[in-house]
């Protein structure tokens, strides 16, 4: 019982960091990535990205309409497909990564919000780093989040509060899976581990 509880608290676990547009523009990607450098935490993707808001919006219809165009214009519908499927494949969902906010009055202020530049990207791994992460970041609203704190250091709006962490464990590898690719990620061994814990 006892080793298998140990083993259980010790478990490593993902989460998916996302520095978002208003962080990018105010110059603040280095202070937030060395926020999570410092803790301890083992970067494990890490990229500068831009989130397409009409495929965003559109690809599910998109892609309905394409297939109606097949059966009806045979090559040209093809060609057209074909260059959708690869913007598809080279783009991130950002409705998806927010879809238990669907139903929420802010949504489309977010999409446009998360859309609107740039984001960087990062996945992170450590015992306990969905959790610790969440409280480096901070509270939603940045006037009630802790001084110390990432938006409590550095936001006063929940509609730019700067940073995104995942809320449990599950969704840190849901996340991550959206945004990163196969073989973006990597498998490493810092030089600090030792020194990090007993
Ligand atoms: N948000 C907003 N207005 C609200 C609540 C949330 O604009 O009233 C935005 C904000 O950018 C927040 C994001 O939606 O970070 C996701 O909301 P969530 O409740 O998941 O907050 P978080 O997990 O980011 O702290
Ligand atoms: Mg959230």
């Amino acid at each position: 019982f006892l080793p298998h509880l140990i083993a259980s608290l010790q478990q490593v676990d993902q989460t998916y960091i996302m520095v978002k547009p208003d962080g990018v523009q105010r110059g603040l990607v280095g202070e937030i990535i060395s926020r999570f450098e410092k803790k301890g935490f083992k970067l494990t993707g890490l990229k500068l990205f831009q989130c397409s808001k009409e495929l965003a919006e559109g690809a599910g219809a998109c892609q309905k309409e394409n297939l109606h165009r097949r059966a009806h214009n045979g090559r040209g519908a093809k060609l057209y497909f074909a260059r959708v499927n690869l913007e598809k494949d080279s783009n991130v969902d950002s409705i998806e990564h927010y879809k238990d906010l669907k139903q929420k009055s802010f949504f489309p202020k977010l999409i446009d919000y998360i859309t609107s530049g740039p984001v960087v990207c990062m996945a992170w791994e450590g015992v306990g780093v969905v959790a610790s992460a969440r409280k480096l970041i901070g509270a939603t609203d940045p006037l009630q989040a802790e001084p110390g704190t990432i938006r409590g250091d550095l936001a006063v709006q929940t509609g730019r509060n700067v940073v995104h962490g995942s809320d449990s464990p599950e969704n840190g590898k849901r996340e991550i899976a959206l945004w990163f690719k196969e073989g973006e990620l990597c498998e490493w061994t810092p030089v600090q581990a030792p020194w990090l814990r007993e």
